[in-house]
């Protein structure tokens, strides 16, 4: 579907939800569209990035097909969702990764980071067992990578986050949205709308469920275990004198061990999930991206795994060049990822909540009150 025919079906569809207005105690988008009649580009990207494709709309909507007015809101938020993920890409060359070409960026990445990691090898293979990672690959340059991509990906984060808020930001007073940001960073990670308000998120016409909250937190607190276990080595490492690999029953390998069997059951129960979902309210030319940054976790994931298990072998020079190619690809397509709906959907939240506090009446800081 043309991208001009995406927002003009977005826009058709918002305006006669914004006249019903049924739906309005599903979810905060039915708010931030109460009473408005034209929806700028910058409002869709708001309002796209605000729905978290729950789909309790359509199922509960009298107008969704074969009604003639063919309403299926999900679907029509979910391409403007995409849309907004290659509008506010920074640098713009990584436009092209969200339309259409992620896959091939992430797979040309992937080979190239594992080709250098494996060049920088040297000749330790057949010295498996006496040797450690840092005679594989030297200290300096497995930091260096990781911190490398690691830093890119967080600058071109930030500049798109900057650009969305830009164009989607409230014309409120920084005290304002300070104000408003406790609640919305806590209703983002608690993910508090994908619990429907304590009836769960649908994925059906059964609203009862909460399996993909649930599997978003495993996933979080996965990555976030995994997180720690990389603090835990480096603690190891330059407190305790320790070198790696670590021994089975250290803090790091516990850590890693329970962080990525976490990511792989998020990864799981979202896939489970995708798969046993109801097709109608789904725009399926997203799901590439969806499935590209599952997969890529679950490459890192499973190539920590091996590693773990083979690290006494002969072919531990190459597993870990494997794994660290992998990591770096990781941390550098982050921006090219659905990872960046993460933080479009906080943004959105910010700006949700701030409008909602003033709905409720909410007194403007001092300087407001004051005319200042
Ligand atoms: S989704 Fe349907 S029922 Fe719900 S507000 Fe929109 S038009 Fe009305
Ligand atoms: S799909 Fe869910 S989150 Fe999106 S607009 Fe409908 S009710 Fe709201």
């Amino acid at each position: 579907m043309h991208s001009d025919d995406v927002v003009a079906e977005a826009r058709r569809l918002l305006r006669l939800c914004a006249a019903c207005m049924y739906c309005d105690d599903l979810c905060p988008v039915f708010a931030a569209i109460a009473g408005r009649h034209a929806f700028a580009a910058a409002d869709l990207a708001y309002v796209a990035n605000l729905c978290h494709s729950c789909k309790a709309c359509h199922y509960a909507c009298q107008y969704a097909p074969p009604h003639a007015f063919a309403v299926n809101l999900p679907r029509s938020l979910a391409r403007v969702r995409q849309i907004s993920y290659a509008d506010y890409a920074r640098p713009r060359f990584l436009r092209g990764a969200f339309a259409g070409g992620g896959l091939r960026a992430s797979s040309a990445l992937v080979v190239v980071a594992v080709a250098a990691f494996a060049l920088l090898r040297a000749d330790a293979g057949g010295r498996a067992g006496s040797i450690g990672f840092y005679d594989v690959i030297p200290e300096k340059w497995m930091v260096m990578a990781a911190l490398g991509a690691l830093l890119a990906a967080a600058a071109s984060l930030a500049w798109s986050a900057c650009a969305f808020w830009a164009d989607i930001g409230p014309p409120a007073r920084p005290q304002e949205i300070l104000r408003a940001a406790p609640r919305a960073i806590s209703e983002a990670i608690a993910l508090k709308h994908l619990d429907g308000d304590g009836s769960g998120c649908a994925d059906g016409p059964d609203r009862g469920a909460q399996a993909r909250r649930w599997a978003h937190h495993l996933l979080v607190a996965g990555l976030a275990t995994d997180f720690s276990a990389s603090i835990a080595a480096a603690f190891s490492e330059h407190w305790l004198g320790m070198a790696p690999p670590f021994p089975a029953s250290s803090a790091p390998v516990v850590l890693g061990v329970a962080g990525g069997a976490l990511v792989l059951g998020g990864v799981c129960g979202l896939v489970w999930l995708k798969r046993r979902a109801d097709p109608e309210p789904v725009a399926a030319e997203t799901a590439g991206a969806d499935y590209h940054l599952l997969g890529m976790i679950t490459l890192v994931a499973v190539s920590g795994a091996v590693l773990l298990a083979a690290r006494s072998t002969t072919a531990m020079p190459w597993l870990l060049a494997l794994h660290l190619g992998l990591v770096g690809s990781f941390f550098a397509l982050l921006p090219a990822s659905k990872f960046v709906h993460a933080i479009y959907r906080a943004a959105a939240l910010l700006r949700a909540t701030v409008e909602s506090r003033a709905r409720a009446g909410d007194p403007p800081p001092p300087d407001l009150a004051a005319g200042g």
